[in-house]
């Protein structure tokens, strides 16, 4: 190993960004950090970081450089000035697919070999492998190759592909799901509110119902890879469209707003009107997609 190998520049030492910096501290490496409010870098300092006073001297220090700020607005005000030149850049802040390709195509005018990242994990996750934290990339293949170890250190890691938009994509889509799972997780407690059972013990039952539901994704992919939306259902899309109705009137009895579960009612009834009751869900896949292809 180099001794640059052992090198890592973070930049953006929030919760996320701190959590990354102490994985490598731990782990041995030579950390320097700047963070825009300084007081979050004093502290690691404490433990072992070198605190650079501006960005390009975190940057300059030598390394791969890892940011890690609260958007890609952030990204392009911190790096604005910068020298790139030769420089290894991995961004991990949080951004749409065509911001990370729009980034890239910035940091290869400057001369640096670039890398996206979507982080699939909350910070305490980071440093502890058993957590499951991962962190998906994408972007440059020599760059994931040369740093395949150390950017395994904070959290696992998943190369998916050179489009260097590939990460966000993935990330964002799955951040949807969950967003779209916790919408249905608050609605189902709004209803439960002032039951006889605890919040505690109804999220027992929530946990284990969603863990069992959660595989039906796998039949909707296979309907989606041989385009037979009707392949293996087991709830077929005319019995549900009649439930819904049964979950609107439970809303309505419990006082409780039905604005989250509608719009998908609405995209399943529209389904169901143009003639594939015998489906399940797959097809508002199709009625979603503005872009064909
Ligand atoms: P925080 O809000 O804790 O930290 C934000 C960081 O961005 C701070 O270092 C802040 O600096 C810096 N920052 C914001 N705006 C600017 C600016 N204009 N110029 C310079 N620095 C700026 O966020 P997190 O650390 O939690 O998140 C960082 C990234 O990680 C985000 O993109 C987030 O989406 C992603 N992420 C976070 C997860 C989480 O659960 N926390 C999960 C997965 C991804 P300062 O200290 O000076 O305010």
């Amino acid at each position: 190993m180099t001794h640059d190998a052992k090198k890592i520049s973070v930049l953006g030492l929030g919760a996320m960004g701190a959590a990354f910096a102490r994985a490598w501290l731990a782990a041995g490496y030579e950390v320097t950090v700047w963070n825009r409010t300084g007081s979050r870098a004093e502290a690691l300092a404490g433990e072992g970081a070198q605190v650079a006073a501006t960005a390009a001297e975190a940057v300059g220090a030598g390394g791969l450089v890892v940011v890690c700020l609260l958007d890609d607005a952030s990204v392009g005000e911190v790096l604005a000035d910068v020298e790139l030149l030769g420089k290894g850049l991995v961004n991990v802040t949080t951004s749409t697919p065509g911001q990370a390709r729009e980034r890239a195509e910035w940091a290869a005018a400057r001369g640096a070999r670039y890398l996206d990242g979507g982080i699939m994990a909350v910070p305490p996750m980071i440093g502890s492998p058993e957590s499951g934290a991962y962190v998906f990339y994408s972007g440059s293949p020599e760059l994931f190759a040369a740093h395949r170890d150390v950017l395994g250190v904070p959290a696992g890691t998943r190369y998916v592909g050179e489009d260097v938009g590939s990460a966000a994509l993935h990330d964002v889509a799955l951040l949807s799901a969950m967003t779209g799972m916790f919408a249905g997780v608050s609605h189902a407690f709004a209803l439960m509110r002032g039951a006889e059972v605890a919040p505690r013990e109804f999220a027992g039952l929530l946990v284990e119902w969603l863990t069992a539901m959660a595989p039906y994704a796998n039949g909707g992919a296979a309907q989606l890879e041989t385009g037979d939306y009707a392949l293996g259902v087991t709830s077929n899309l005319a019995m549900m469209v009649e439930g819904n109705g049964t979950l609107l009137r439970t809303a309505e009895e419990q006082g409780v707003s039905p604005e989250l579960l509608r719009p998908f009612m609405v995209l399943m009834e529209r389904r169901l009107a143009a003639g594939h009751g015998e489906e399940g869900t797959t097809g508002v896949v199709d009625l979603l997609r503005r872009r064909v292809g």
